[in-house]
């Protein structure tokens, strides 16, 4: 297995593109809609440059089994699909997103232990996006770290890890969608 040959600790943001943020919100939507709610995941590919991460695309990743909290997921089924896309995408794999939808009206954006065990083998992901979703009145309340969406009725809040050391948060950003 190889590490890859950059200093991860020197990562600053995370910039989406439009349309990996669509197919983000878009499938946390329907994991929230779907009767009981289900989690919902998809992998990210794009570059990093610069200390900057480029996600430039998001693929919705169908799970073998889907709970409100969890996920079940074949890894040799993943990692071949992660392989797959990347050479279609000529894009390299960064990491994975996933859905924390609210649940008696608690919600949270951290990271669970489960969180930080990769799906993917041989292919270490550098981030992974946690996107909150819950039902709201309330205005929207701009954040130094988490992109904050308003998409009535929903409330979205994607957030993002580097998956190396204490898990930092790094700052999201995209261009357009996060005025309020
Ligand atoms: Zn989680």
């Amino acid at each position: 297995m190889q590490r890859i040959g950059i200093i991860l600790n020197s990562f600053s943001k995370v910039i989406l593109s439009k349309k990996a943020k669509d197919v983000i919100v878009k499938a946390a939507k329907i994991g929230f809609e779907v009767r009981y709610k289900e989690e919902r995941i998809g992998i990210l590919f794009g570059y990093v440059q610069r200390k900057v991460v480029y996600v430039k695309r998001a693929t919705p990743y169908k799970a073998s089994i889907a709970f409100r909290t969890c996920v079940e997921v074949d890894k040799n089924i993943f990692t071949a699909r992660v392989k797959r896309l990347q050479s279609k995408y000529k894009l390299r794999y960064l990491g994975n997103f996933h859905t924390h939808n609210q649940v008696a009206n608690s919600i949270s954006s951290a990271l669970s232990s489960e969180d930080k065990k990769p799906i993917c083998e041989n292919s270490f992901p550098v981030i992974e996006i946690v996107v909150c979703i819950w039902t709201s009145n309330s205005p929207v309340q701009q954040s130094q770290y988490y992109l904050q969406i308003r998409d009535e009725p929903y409330r979205i809040r994607i957030a993002a890890y580097l998956l190396s050391g204490a898990f930092p948060i790094l700052p999201v950003f995209c261009k357009g969608a996060d005025d309020a």
